[in-house]
């Protein structure tokens, strides 16, 4: 059925979200006691929070405070902490004494406060999003439900859809047991009863899928492979000062940069938050300590392996490696589990206002500071779709409370949760008042690597 624009007398909102994970979700609750008539659509039938990966014990990998809502509003009614006390938890997880929620914890919070905002509207599949041909001013965002199409006419637009799955190009169209680790849970038993199987990847998603199949290794369980074209099983950096990084000044200077320096540092940047958690590289050791000690441990970790291609044969994979060393090898395997990540995607739905976005010249959204895609009017935003013009904070659970007020300022067209502009210690960029050094003074560029030598 397609999709025709409401009556020129439809409501008119002043904000449609588009998708309700955890960002869209932060901002429909910063939303909620504001004099503002919002919508969010997700095309689910309710929040769930990856729930391919909801491995008994996980952790989040950020502190609690970093929530819906407390970084912008310590005093608003959807805190983890107000989940706490609503559920009885509060003292349980105060004796707990520990920063980080379960993931499971996590999940049914932010179904409690999605609960109580009755602009959600779930089972809505977002289609498209049009310029409102009545009044050029707003736009109007369709959505298929299972009983036809909704339109909604709007001021603004929060893109929230998220991340996809990704699966390398060498592994695609793959026929047989392969599956990506955002449906892990969905094919575990199916795995542990195999009798090998093959982890692909080398963050948090793959040491979690490896040490829930380590479980199962042993008489009856499967031989376990851990493949990945890391050098080592590299652990997520967690220092303070690099924290400090999560920062709006340093998404500030971050978004200043150059686009080929942006990408590049985007690149050098992965391992501070695509690693592993260190207690996770270390428990994983601990299990093959524990294992090893009954007996050879039917497993093997290859570092520094790209996965060049793979065939299936019916039976089993032949997989096709090349180490760093230049050597290429076979493995043979039964399943395989593709821990290979998430990217961010333009979704489709934006097609039809393309004109109205701004673009950068490797056909992405150029994000502005405020988040904005449309070229300075600020009536649709992104909301975890511009790491490559932001930085590390764009999936950061514990930034989404910032950005989701930038969002709200500009929707308002007034500040209304106080941003903090500065957080850091340290300066990233140059700092302010340093005295340009006139041309010709420095010295011969070994001169850097003299002061490095000094101090090594
Ligand atoms: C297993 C896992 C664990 C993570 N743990 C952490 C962590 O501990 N700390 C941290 O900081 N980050 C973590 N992240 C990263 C990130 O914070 C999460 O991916 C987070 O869920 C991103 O939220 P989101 O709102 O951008 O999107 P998502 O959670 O991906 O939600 C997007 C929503 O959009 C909906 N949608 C998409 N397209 C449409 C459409 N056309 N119409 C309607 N609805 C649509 C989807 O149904 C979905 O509900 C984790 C990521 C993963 C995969």
């Amino acid at each position: 059925m397609s999709a025709t624009a409401p009556a020129p007398d439809a409501r008119v909102h002043d904000v449609v979200g588009v998708g309700i994970g955890p960002f869209n979700l932060g901002l429909a609750a910063l939303a909620a006691p504001l004099d503002l008539d919002t919508v969010f659509l997700d095309r689910a039938a309710a929040f769930r929070w990856h729930p391919g990966m909801m491995l008994e014990g996980a952790t989040i990998q950020v502190p609690f405070l970093a929530d819906l809502v407390t970084m912008a509003d310590p005093t608003s009614p959807y805190s983890f902490l107000a989940w706490l006390k609503a559920t009885g938890r509060l003292y349980a997880f105060y004796i707990r004494e520990s920063f980080y929620p379960l993931r499971a914890e996590y999940d049914a919070y932010c179904r409690w406060v999605a609960d109580q905002l009755p602009a959600l509207r779930w089972g809505r599949t977002v289609t498209s999003v049009e310029v409102d041909p009545h009044d050029a001013d707003l736009y109007v965002v369709h959505a298929r439900t299972a009983a036809g199409v909704e339109s909604y006419r709007t001021r603004h637009v929060v893109l929230g859809v998220g991340t996809q799955p990704v699966v390398p190009v060498a592994l695609r169209g793959l026929d047989g047991p392969v599956v990506h680790s955002a449906d892990y849970l969905t094919h575990r038993g199916a795995l542990r009863a195999a009798a090998s199987v093959t982890v692909v990847g080398s963050g948090q998603s793959a040491a979690e899928v490896y040490r829930d199949l380590l479980e199962a290794t042993g008489p009856g369980g499967p031989r376990l492979d851990w493949v990945t074209r890391s050098p080592r099983f590299f652990p997520m950096e967690y220092t303070k000062l690099t924290l400090e990084m999560t920062s709006p000044e340093y998404t500030d200077h971050f978004h200043a940069l150059p686009g080929d320096v942006r990408d590049r540092l985007t690149r050098e940047q992965r391992h501070l938050y695509k690693g592993i958690s260190a207690d996770l590289v270390d428990d994983i050791y601990d299990a093959l300590y524990r294992k090893s000690a009954t007996g050879p441990v039917p497993t093997t970790l290859l570092t520094g392996t790209e996965v060049l291609g793979a065939t299936w044969d019916g039976e089993r994979y032949t997989l096709r490696l090349r180490h760093a060393t230049g050597v290429e090898h076979e493995r043979t395997t039964d399943a395989l589990v593709l821990a290979t990540g998430y990217a961010a995607q333009v979704p489709d739905v934006v097609l039809g206002i393309a004109h109205r976005l701004a673009w950068d010249d490797r056909g992405r959204l150029d994000v502005a500071r405020d988040y904005s895609v449309d070229g300075g009017r600020r009536r649709v935003f992104v909301q975890n779709g511009e790491e490559h013009t932001h930085g590390l904070t764009a999936p950061d659970l514990g930034f989404g409370p910032w950005r989701s007020s930038a969002i709200l300022a500009a929707v308002c067209g007034r500040e209304i949760y106080p941003r903090e502009q500065r957080i850091a210690f340290q300066e990233f960029g140059v700092p302010t008042g340093t005295h340009p050094a006139p041309a010709g003074t420095v010295r011969a560029a070994g001169a850097v690597a003299l002061a490095d030598e000094a101090h090594p």
